[in-house]
């Protein structure tokens, strides 16, 4: 095959050539949405032989699968075209033919088949193994719908589906030969041979066809391309027990329909359930039918696959890949455990203890009978092994075991189940290790391992900063592209005046870039050269926008009482942008609250020189492109112990913002690469936290009482002081603070103050400001998932680059 995009000529041609072919027109008369369906479609034939190739020499190659629920892509077009190293060519082919290639990539919707953070990192995850030339391949769902679409309404949140599949999707290859029917409800018939051998039947089960589609992860450069599968659920051929076949049809179209809204716990519990059984089981058979197709035999299963698990959403994948070696193998029990066991590998992402998953017996056990009674066996060994070692009533057993008060604790599957659990920053797994995990970890003391989170540097900023970019090739050349640890070069330039002037102008066009598109699309003015302080971020108390917008309430009141704050304040612009979970009411609460105070202080001729905010409606990965090279200063301050990593905070630090944090997450590992005079740290340290909850001795009334400017705030929440919403309408925000403050919002507010007064009298020392700008930047390139999956690779899956 001729390669059409070797220069802007022939590309030109074919895309025109293209268009007027799929669509029957003149090209003159073609719209922007046909021009980038036909940009696709060349694309993805253009690395159909790479793809196809990479398929071929990973054949018999040790390769990874990831599972994950959630993989949050956002816009292919740009990061393929640059992947492919075409994307220069058909900008200069687009300028020929008078077309914009921004507007054009803007057709492409959102895949937003996740949440946040979770599903982020999987994304992340998938570009850096393709550009390390990683045989790893993600399994997920193919949602119809994606995360919910956000609008603000008279101030509050109103979710709208996401219909991000109504068009064609145009990267992915549907493989109905790999279709695979999935067993539900029934029951088990067990029968034992004369000889001893035993024979499993599921009866009556309910079959929904898994389909696969492929989509092609592009490789940087390189000649890769891996797979990302999406499995949809379809009806099945084999009717057993359909239960009328309307109830069916409806049922079944529910489990690929929409992706859960709540990283945290668990609602629609049956539905979410399937969905996991769904994935997991489909992608672990389809593995399965090609290992055995080459191999005739599942005893080396081992050496060739990892299963990797993102969190414990597909840890079903246990007890299926134990079904699959004991029922259908025939294999004894020892054997197919010693197997599994060295199959599957699993990341843990949270300590909060209420967002561990379990399912109750009775959900799982009708739904999922044989893997209900695979589970309770595996639970029942462990249990005697534990026994054995600590004695019958040892509090080992009773916290390790896996089935207890009629819940599966998935958390413990995946941890018996496996052969290397991770955390996902220091702290994490530190706090895993020693404290929430410590029993596990001394009855498997090999088995825990961190791997700190990262961010690809290809999309971050890449993609997303051009300024930025064009300093580096100016300074450093080009190397930190494959290795991001040449940002460290930097280091050399960080009192160079004239880098550092660019580096405030890189600052001010991203800036622009934000605001133009804030103003366009929400009539919010934005002055550039204010200091843009943005928390983006799901809603969660634990994260604290909520310290957030009350300390904002705190420089309205000064700036009002005491005129002469306004000689020594910089302008400041707070930007948000976060999705509660449609039933977290006291989140929801906290948007209304943030959208108010936007109300009033930018109304307001005395203040609204100084500060503005804006809650930017429907933030997501897209949105995320324009506003993570913009921000001056990066809000990192959630409760010290509670945040698993972040990777907001990593993507902000890249792009040369200062980090305002507590010591959580991964901001601890960034404070120690940057040191203290590049970070403003402020608040609890995870210590703290965890002794003042032991203690039970906190009392938020005693600070209500003692401070006087957090009692004037408490009460400006119902007094009246808002103009356009009754009294009550943050009663339930000022009675939570008051009465429980589960978060340490009053605790932390004093030290946040403080901290956000030193980063405001920062800024105003503009060369020393741009040089802490450029030092994050510098040291940032650890920072990248290259990094993070070479550790992986390293100490977890053992696998060999292609080629
Ligand atoms: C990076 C990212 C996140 C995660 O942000 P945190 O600050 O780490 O919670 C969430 N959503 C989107 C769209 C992102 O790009």
């Amino acid at each position: 095959m001729t390669n059409i995009f070797t220069n802007a000529k022939t590309f030109e041609q074919a895309f025109v050539t293209q268009l007027e072919n799929t669509y029957a027109i003149d090209f003159k008369d073609s719209n922007a949405y046909q021009q980038y369906l036909a940009l696709g479609t060349l694309l993805k034939e253009h690395i159909s032989t790479d793809w196809k190739n990479t398929n071929k020499i990973e054949a018999d190659k040790r390769q990874v699968y990831y599972f994950s629920m959630e993989f949050l892509m956002g816009r292919m077009i740009t990061n393929n075209l640059m992947n492919a190293g075409v994307y220069d060519v058909v900008k200069e082919a687009f300028t020929n033919l008078g077309l914009d290639i921004n507007e054009i990539e803007h057709k492409e919707t959102d895949a937003g088949l996740g949440n946040g953070g979770l599903g982020r990192l999987a994304a992340c995850f998938m570009d850096s193994v393709a550009a390390l030339a990683l045989p790893v391949h993600g399994n997920c769902i193919r949602y119809r719908y994606g995360f919910f679409k956000q609008k603000i309404e008279n101030g509050y949140q109103v979710e709208y589906p996401d219909r991000w599949l109504k068009d064609i999707h145009v990267w992915e290859v549907r493989r109905d030969e790999e279709a695979i029917d999935i067993p539900f409800y029934g029951h088990i018939e067990l029968h034992v041979d004369e000889k001893g051998k035993l024979t499993v039947y599921h009866k009556n089960a309910e079959y929904v066809k898994a389909v696969p589609y492929d989509v092609p992860i592009i490789g940087y450069k390189n000649e890769v391309v891996n797979t990302l599968r999406l499995w949809s659920a379809e009806p099945s051929d084999r009717y057993e027990n359909q239960g009328g076949t309307f109830e069916y049809h409806k049922k079944l179209r529910q489990i690929s329909e929409m992706l859960y809204p709540n990283d945290e716990t668990d609602e629609g519990k049956i539905l979410r359930l399937k969905q996991q059984y769904l994935f997991s089981s489909a992608g672990v058979n389809a593995i399965i039918r090609k290992h055995k197709k080459l191999y005739g035999t599942l005893e080396n299963l081992s050496e060739k696959a990892v299963f990797h698990i993102n969190d414990t959403h597909p840890t079903l994948i246990i007890p299926e890949l134990m079904r699959i070696l004991v029922d259908e193998e025939n294999m004894e029990w020892e054997k197919a455990w010693e197997i599994t066991r060295h199959c599957v590998a699993y990341t843990n992402h949270t300590i909060l203890s209420e967002a561990l998953e379990k399912w109750p017996i009775r959900l799982l056990q009708p739904l999922l009978p044989r893997i209900y009674t695979i589970t309770e066996e595996i639970n029942r060994r462990f249990e005697l092994e534990l026994k054995a070692k600590f004695g019958d009533y040892a509090k080992q057993v009773e916290e390790m075991c896996i089935i207890k008060n009629g819940m599966i604790h998935m958390a413990n599957l995946a941890i018996v189940g496996s052969f290397s659990v991770n955390g996902v920053a220091q702290l994490h797994t530190d706090i895993l290790k020693g404290i929430e995990m410590k029993t596990f970890n001394d009855y498997y003391p090999n088995k825990f391992n961190n791997k700190t989170n990262g961010i690809t540097h290809r999309r971050w900023v890449l993609q997303s900063n051009p300024e930025l970019v064009s300093i580096l090739k100016d300074t450093i050349g080009e190397g930190w592209i494959k290795d991001t640890t040449k940002l460290e070069g930097l280091l050399k330039f960080v009192d160079d005046k004239s880098i550092q002037k660019r580096y405030d102008e890189m600052k001010l066009a991203r800036k622009q870039a934000l605001a133009k598109k804030i103003f366009k699309e929400q009539g919010v003015e934005l002055d550039p050269t204010s200091i843009f302080d943005i928390q983006v971020k799901r809603l969660h108390e634990y994260k604290r926008q909520l310290m957030n917008a009350l300390h904002i309430m705190h420089i309205y009141n000064e700036l009002k009482t005491n005129p002469e704050v306004r000689n020594h304040f910089h302008p400041h612009s707070f930007i948000f942008g976060a999705k509660a979970a449609p039933t977290y009411y006291f989140a929801k609460k906290v948007i209304k609250l943030i959208n108010t105070i936007a109300d009033k202080v930018n109304n307001d001729p005395d203040t609204n020189k100084f500060l503005k905010v804006v809650f930017v409606e429907d933030y997501n990965v897209t949105y995320a492109e324009t506003i993570m090279p913009a921000a001056d200063l990066s809000e990192q301050i959630s409760t010290a112990s509670k945040e698993a990593s972040g990777t907001g905070n990593m993507k902000f630090m890249m792009n040369g913002a200062i980090t305002i944090g507590t010591l959580d997450g991964a901001n601890v590992e960034i404070a120690e690469l940057v040191g203290n005079d590049n970070i403003v740290i402020f608040g609890m340290n995870a210590e703290e936290v965890t002794s003042l909850m032991a203690s039970h001795s906190y009392n938020p009334y005693d600070l209500y009482e003692k401070d006087p400017h957090i009692k004037r705030i408490l009460d400006q929440l119902t007094n009246g002081f808002f103009d356009n919403v009754p009294n009550h309408e943050f009663e339930e925000i000022r009675r939570n603070l008051l009465e429980r403050d589960t978060y340490f919002v009053l605790k932390d507010f004093r030290s946040y103050v403080m901290a956000q007064a030193k980063a405001n009298k920062m800024y105003q020392n503009r060369s020393e400001w741009l040089k802490k700008s450029i030092i994050n930047t510098a040291k940032s390139g650890f920072f990248s998932t290259d990094r993070t999956m070479e550790e992986y690779n390293r100490d977890i899956w053992h696998l060999e680059k292609i080629k």
